[in-house]
């Protein structure tokens, strides 16, 4: 088989978000997988709604996702390609002009729908005569162009879904071209898939009708061109929230740039989307590299996939409790954050910024809790000078002798007063990075 090449095609027209970004992390596993390209695209040919600002935030957000580009292109910059096939598609007759009004498509389809009649295009437009879109000219008007679709049903193989077939003949001739010259996203996008070679389209499964069409013009555009190749296509379940409801209500809290300034780690959300819908279990992947190797259609199914927030937090927690330091390092540097407090209290926390409370506690001055000040001043004139990684335990151990005390008794009034809490990091690494002079003050109930 030839070069793997997928494409992730956005329109910069908003920010991306847990749905479509699956899209994204579908052909960028793809690709991974089969040592292939993955070219982001950015479809920008309503350049009244597509902006500079979205596109590099959607270039942002992939980057922090881990989900890297080999090649891009814009849609913005390669008008003279679609003009070149849409004049061929209109001299071969395959793109014909059309002059209706938006009021007067919509009375035509409220007839067909009372006369219990599908809404699908009657081609009138393919019967005008020459004098006649004259005369529409005349009056001011501008045609909007149709793909003339053959009427056959179109079969695929589709990597998900198994054998689809979708009869055009129920399908309305696309509009590619809108009557002040805009394309609309079909057009273009079949044009760059077959001039960037691309060998599968992986895509939500919105796109099943638009793919029937696309598939005709797919072969017109390699007649064309004389050259190309059919994609493969993959059409994936969308998204729906834990409730079974769509997502589209709440997408703007789910924006990749929201989870992020929520404080959610890119690696939750990979780890999460990779496996939503699919046989494979979801589990904490700290490296996206680590879901190429389990990656496979054949384990998509074709219910859609619930999403809930709360599973998500889950994982976030679950990935920073064992993320090693490296991963981190410049976040927290900054913060004062060494490797030793991180692996100390990294599986006490559930979001990367919780970590800075941890800190205080230790480094900074708190309230001790002191529940048996007898007790706790017995402790802190057992504290020796310097603390290293036994003393917790010779702490424990003396306390233990002299007092007969053990299990929580013993030990609870100790984490109280050394921590102001009753839960939190295991005490024998919290106990030396408090240090000796600072512990011995809060077992005395001071402020320190
Ligand atoms: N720009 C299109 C969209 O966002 C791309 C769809 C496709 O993958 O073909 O829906």
């Amino acid at each position: 088989m030839s070069q793997v090449k997928v494409r992730f095609a956005p329109s910069p027209t908003g920010k991306i978000h847990v749905g479509n970004v699956r899209a994204a992390l579908f052909n960028w596993l793809f690709a991974q997988k089969e040592g292939g390209i993955f070219m982001l695209r950015s479809d920008d040919t309503d350049q009244a709604r597509s902006t500079k600002e979205y596109e590099d935030g959607i270039q942002r957000d992939l980057a922090w996702l881990g989900i890297t580009h080999q090649e891009f292109a814009r849609q913005s910059e390669r008008f003279g390609e679609y003009d070149a096939a849409a004049a061929w598609l209109k001299n071969e007759g395959l793109l014909y002009a059309c002059y209706e009004t938006a009021e007067e498509l919509d009375r035509k389809r409220k007839l067909q729908r009372a006369r219990g009649l599908p809404p699908v295009y009657d081609r009138a437009a393919l019967e005008l005569s020459e004098e006649q879109k004259t005369a529409f000219e005349a009056e001011g008007r501008k045609p909007h162009w149709r793909l003339k679709l053959s009427q056959q049903p179109v079969e695929w193989q589709d990597l998900i879904r198994g054998e689809v077939k979708v009869d055009t003949s129920a399908v309305s001739d696309p509009v590619l071209i809108r009557e002040d010259g805009q394309y609309l996203y079909t057009l273009p996008s079949c044009v760059d898939d077959v001039d960037f070679n691309i060998s599968h389209v992986i895509r939500g499964e919105d796109h099943v009708t638009n793919t029937a069409t696309q598939i005709e013009l797919f072969g017109h555009l390699i007649r064309f061109n004389g050259a190309g190749t059919m994609p493969v296509f993959a059409h994936h379940s969308l998204l729906v929230g834990a409730d079974g409801e769509g997502l589209s209500k709440r997408l703007g809290s789910l924006s990749i740039e929201g989870l992020r300034e929520a404080g959610l780690e890119p690696q939750a959300i990979t780890s999460l989307l990779a496996r939503l819908g699919t046989a494979d279990p979801v589990q904490p992947k700290g490296d996206i590299q680590e879901l190429v190797e389990d990656f496979s259609f054949d384990k998509m199914g074709r219910a859609p996939a619930r999403f809930d927030p709360q599973e998500l937090e889950q994982l976030n927690a679950k990935i920073l409790h064992e993320l090693p330091y490296d991963r981190v390092a410049e976040r927290l540097g900054a913060e004062g954050i060494d490797e030793t407090l991180w692996l100390a209290v990294r599986g006490n926390i559930e979001k990367l910024q919780d970590v800075t409370s941890w800190r205080d506690m230790i480094r900074a001055e708190i309230d001790p809790v002191i529940e048996d000040k007898p007790f706790t001043d017995e402790a802190a004139s057992l504290v020796p000078d310097q603390l290293h990684d036994e003393s917790w335990s010779d702490l424990v151990a003396a306390l233990k002798e002299k007092t007969g005390r053990k299990g929580k008794q013993l030990f609870m009034p100790l984490r109280l007063a050394l921590t102001g809490l009753s839960h939190g990091p295991d005490m024998p690494v919290i106990f030396k990075l408090i240090g000796a002079e600072k512990a011995r003050a809060r077992f005395r109930g001071e402020r320190a």
